[in-house]
C-alpha cells in the first residue's frame, strides 16, 4: 500500500469522534504486516507494537483516528434533524454541507438546510446562523418516517468530501486532521526496520473533544518518550496575518514548541530538530497556536514522559474540505522515522 492511496482511503472513512471503528478497522489491517502485534484497548485506540532490543526504550507513536463532525440532538416533527457539534467546527462552514448520518440501519445522505436566498431580507443575509438553528434534511417527511430510516439521537455525523489531487503534490480531502497523522504512522512502521528501540504505533480515539483516547494509552504504552503524529493550521492563506499562524504549506512538517497544553520537551524537541538536520529534511517550528494534541496527555502520564509533535501543515483544517502538500506528508514521514532510530542514542 503506497503512501498516498493510504491516505485517500483513510481520508474517505468517516470516524466522528466516538465512533472511529471503520478507522480502526483500516488501520489494524495495514499496521499488520509491519508490526509485532496488534491489539485494541477497552476503549477503543488501536496498539501495535514493533520490539526492539530487550531493555531498550520505548517510544509511543500517537495518531488520533476520530474526526470532527456533528450528533444529532433532536428529530423535529416535521423530519428535520437538530444536531450538536463535536470538536471545534466554526459554524459559518456548516451552511448548505452535503452530510452522511451513521444510523444503525446504515448511512443516510442529508444536507445542512438553509433558507434560499430569493426570500432572505437583507438583515438575514448579514447574519451568521449559528449551528443551533441549523437543521439537517435527511428527506424524511415527518418525524415518523425519519425514525423509520433509522435515525435516533446520538447519531453521528460526518461531511461528504471524496478526495481528490489538486496538483502533483497538492491533494484536498475531509478529516485530514487526522487521517494524515495516521497514515504517516502506517508508513513509518513500514520503513522502520531492526528497530533499536521499542516503537508503539497508536491509532487514538477521541482526540478532538480532550486527548482522551491518548490520556489511557500513554498509562498503558509508559513510554519513555511521546511523538505525537498530527496536522496543524497552515496560516498561508489570504486573511491570515503574519505571525498569526507562522507554519506555510509546502515548507515543511511543523515541530511544536508550545502549545495551549503542551511545552515540547527541549530533549525531543532537540531529537527532532537535529534528526531534521542530518537528513536535510525541511522543517517549520510552531508556537502559540490554541488548542493541542495527543503528547500533552502523553506527556502527563504517570511520572512524566518527554513528549513532542510533528504536524502537517493544512490549509482549512476542521472544515469539510482540507488541502495539504504530500511533499510535507514525505518529509513527516523521513522525520519520524529519522528521530526513532535516533531515540536509543538520546534516552
Ligand atoms: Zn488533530
Amino acid at each position: 500500500m503506497k503512501l498516498i492511496e493510504a491516505l485517500e482511503k483513510l481520508s474517505n472513512m468517516d470516524g466522528v469522534t466516538g465512533r472511529e471503528d471503520q478507522v480502526r478497522e483500516l488501520m489494524r489491517e495495514y499496521l499488520k504486516p509491519y508490526v509485532d502485534e496488534v491489539r485494541e484497548d477497552k476503549l477503543g485506540n488501536l496498539i501495535a507494537v514493533k520490539r526492539g532490543k530487550e531493555g531498550s526504550p520505548t517510544v509511543m507513536l500517537a495518531a488520533h483516528m476520530d474526526e470532527v463532525g456533528l450528533m444529532v440532538k433532536n428529530i423535529k416533527k416535521k423530519g428535520f434533524l437538530q444536531f450538536a457539534k463535536i470538536g471545534g467546527i466554526d459554524d459559518r462552514q456548516l451552511l448548505a454541507q452535503n452530510v452522511v448520518v451513521h444510523t444503525d440501519k446504515g448511512p443516510l445522505r442529508g444536507v445542512v438546510g438553509s433558507k434560499p436566498v430569493h426570500i432572505q431580507t437583507d438583515e438575514e443575509r448579514k447574519k451568521v446562523i449559528n449551528a443551533d438553528n441549523l437543521f439537517i434534511d435527511v428527506g424524511a417527511k415527518d418525524r415518523e418516517e425519519a425514525e423509520g430510516m433509522g435515525v435516533q439521537v446520538g447519531d453521528v455525523v460526518s461531511f461528504v468530501t471524496k478526495f481528490a489531487r489538486l496538483t502533483d503534490k497538492v491533494v484536498l480531502g475531509k478529516a485530514f486532521d487526522n487521517r494524515v497523522g495516521c497514515a504517516i504512522l502506517i508508513e513509518v512502521m513500514k520503513r522502520l526496520k531492526n528497530v533499536s528501540c521499542n516503537v508503539y504505533a497508536v491509532g487514538t480515539i477521541q482526540e478532538e473533544v480532550g486527548l482522551r483516547g491518548a490520556t489511557i494509552a500513554a498509562f498503558h504504552v509508559e513510554p519513555d518518550v511521546g511523538i505525537a503524529l498530527d496536522c496543524t493550521v497552515a496560516g498561508d492563506t489570504p486573511g491570515v496575518g503574519e505571525g498569526e499562524a507562522p507554519a506555510k504549506m509546502g515548507e515543511g512538517p511543523v515541530l511544536t514548541v508550545a502549545d495551549a497544553g503542551l511545552i515540547a520537551h527541549p530533549k525531543v524537541l532537540q531529537l527532532l530538530i537535529d534528526s531534521a538536520k542530518e537528513h536535510e529534511i525541511p522543517f517549520q517550528l510552531e508556537t502559540g497556536i490554541r488548542g493541542s494534541t495527543d503528547a500533552a496527555r502523553i506527556a502527563l502520564s504517570r511520572d512524566g514522559v518527554p513528549s513532542g509533535v510533528i504536524s502537517v501543515p493544512a490549509r482549512y483544517i476542521h472544515s469539510p474540505a482540507a488541502i495539504i502538500d504530500l511533499d510535507d506528508v514525505e518529509h513527516a514521514v523521513e522525520l519520524a522515522v529519522a528521530a526513532v532510530g535516533k531515540v536509543s542514542e538520546v534516552f
